[in-house]
């Protein structure tokens, strides 16, 4: 049974209920999960209360000394780190080796948060009176994440948290909290002052005792739309500051003058990386015109046969499995729904996977998506292309645009009017041109928006100064009597 970790401590968890970590290509279990309970979590906030006292004092310069140790350390344990999302999660592992990537560049990010955190100075805002404006921290900040990215979505938030200031309590995902773990030893071995990160393991018992903590300032929670919800109304209910990235519906357009190999090539990636288990991931593909639509489907189809599936730690497979059997059976269940709605079934990925170990499904791939479908609104999260076609650019906008989610699109085109109109006119915040999975660095900020963001302020990049801190004015006037120091004085 893993720990949780408080005040600098392993600690195992008072709770009688856990919840079984399997790994996904074999469905054998490799740990225990504890659900742990509000006690536990009050338990780590007030260590991380306990800790903001010197921690806040701390010049920033000195803050940061410990991420720059937790970077060297997270890069001696990368490939450990990969094979741990590979283990736990299913994705391959060039896929785990990007997201730890990520992760890193996040913790790189926020050792320049002594420039990041600078605050702006005003002389003479009226004769004689300065202003200046300092960004401070605030204190006890929660992370909840979801299983689809264990290594990376954490670092979204947490780096930037303390380098600004604050203290941090962490949820990973139950489902898959091994890599945190292991995470939690380098940051142990970085050194930080105890308290300063904490992490509690469990479920909603945990969420909900989060958003209602007095003692929390803030939450940044990513996963699905209605938990989004639910955590952005509790949080804010309870005077915190909430930030919430929930799900998604992404499409992709692709414009007769695209490079259509290689259009098909990234969106069939996109689609279908981590299994479909990534919240930028591509879902319906809008080809304009019969001839585009007919070019597409084959190229995809051809890509959708020629996919091997199998554990992600063997370098020859291009797909792992799906997170659980639960999973499986829900994205079954959607593409038989599909075509009973009247989809076209041009490859059953749901065929020869059944006698395999583990969660596997194989590429679906159909056609005739019309906007009414089920499909064609929910969030699929597995490994199924839909192809549609719209007989304009505008017909396609107004499809995208009419999603209840707004997480990302991506238009495949050579024209650069059209993608400066695509662009302008979409919903979505995160935009590909020719990208597939257009995930902004660490340096820009990250978050969609409708149905996919709960919040004002977005993920890392500039904006987690703005999350992380209250903005203080101080307005100064000190008069004319400067004598005592000016040339004659004692005389
Ligand atoms: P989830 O909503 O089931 O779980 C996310 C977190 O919420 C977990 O830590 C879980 O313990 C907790 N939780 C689950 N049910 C809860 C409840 N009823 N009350 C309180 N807390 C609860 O999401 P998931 O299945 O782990 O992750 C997949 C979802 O996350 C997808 O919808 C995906 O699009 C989304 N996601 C979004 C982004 C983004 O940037 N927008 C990134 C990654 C994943």
């Amino acid at each position: 049974m893993i720990k949780n970790f408080i005040n600098g401590k392993w600690i195992a968890s008072e709770s009688k209920e856990s919840v079984s970590i399997p790994n996904p290509a074999t469905g054998v279990e490799i740990e225990r999960c504890p659900l742990g309970t509000a006690n536990e979590l009050d338990q780590a906030v007030q260590a991380a209360k306990e800790a903001f006292l010197a921690w806040r004092k701390t010049p920033t310069v000195d803050r940061v000394q410990y991420l720059f140790k937790l970077k060297v350390l997270l890069e001696e344990n990368f490939e450990e780190l990969a094979k741990l999302v590979t283990t736990e999660h299913g994705k391959t592992l060039v896929e785990a080796r990007g997201s730890v990537r990520r992760g890193i560049q996040m913790v790189e990010t926020a050792c320049g948060m002594p420039t990041l955190l600078m605050g702006e100075h005003f002389e003479d805002i009226a004769p004689g009176i300065d202003c200046k404006a300092i960004n401070r921290p605030m204190g006890v900040f929660g992370v909840i994440a979801p299983f689809n990215f264990p290594a990376m979505v954490p670092f979204w938030f947490w780096p930037f948290g303390v380098a600004a200031g604050n203290t941090i309590v962490i949820k990973p995902s139950e489902r898959v909290p091994l890599t945190q773990v292991k995470v939690f030893e380098l940051i142990e071995k970085a050194g930080f002052p105890k308290g300063v990160v904490n992490m509690v393991h469990g479920g909603k018992d945990i969420v909900n005792a989060m958003c209602t903590h007095p003692d929390v300032k803030g939450v940044s929670f990513v996963g699905s739309t209605p938990v989004a919800k639910h955590v952005y109304v509790t949080g804010t209910s309870h005077g915190k500051r909430v930030q919430a990235l929930g799900g998604a519906k992404n499409f992709m357009v692709v414009l007769p003058d695209a490079e259509l190999d290689k259009a098909a090539a990234t969106a069939y990636e996109s689609i279908t990386g981590c299994a479909g288990e990534r919240c930028l991931a591509g879902s319906v593909i809008i080809s304009v015109g019969k001839d585009t639509a007919k070019k597409i489907e084959d190229l995809v189809v051809m890509r959708a046969k020629e996919t091997t599936v199998g554990n992600g730690l063997d370098p020859n497979v291009g797909m792992g499995p799906v997170i659980s059997q639960e999973a499986k059976n829900r994205i079954k269940g959607m593409i038989q729904t599909a075509i009973d709605e009247g989809a076209k079934l041009l490859v059953d990925g749901r065929e020869g996977v059944d006698q395999m170990p583990g969660y596997f499904l194989k590429t679906t791939v159909l056609s005739g998506i019309k906007p009414h479908m089920k499909i064609a609104q929910e969030e699929v999260f597995g490994p199924v292309v839909l192809l549609s076609e719209a007989a304009s650019l505008e017909e396609s906008i107004v499809w995208i645009n009419s999603s209840p989610f707004a997480n990302t699109t991506t238009l495949f085109t050579t024209s650069g009017a059209a993608a400066r109109k695509f662009s302008y006119e979409v919903d979505p915040s995160m935009i590909g041109i020719n990208i597939g999975v257009p995930a902004p660095m660490s340096f820009f900020s990250f978050g969609g928006s409708k149905d996919s963001f709960f919040g004002d302020v977005k993920a890392h990049g500039n904006a987690c100064v703005t999350f992380y801190t209250d903005t203080k004015v101080t307005v100064e006037r000190w008069g004319s009597n400067a004598s005592i120091w000016s040339a004659g004085h004692g005389k």
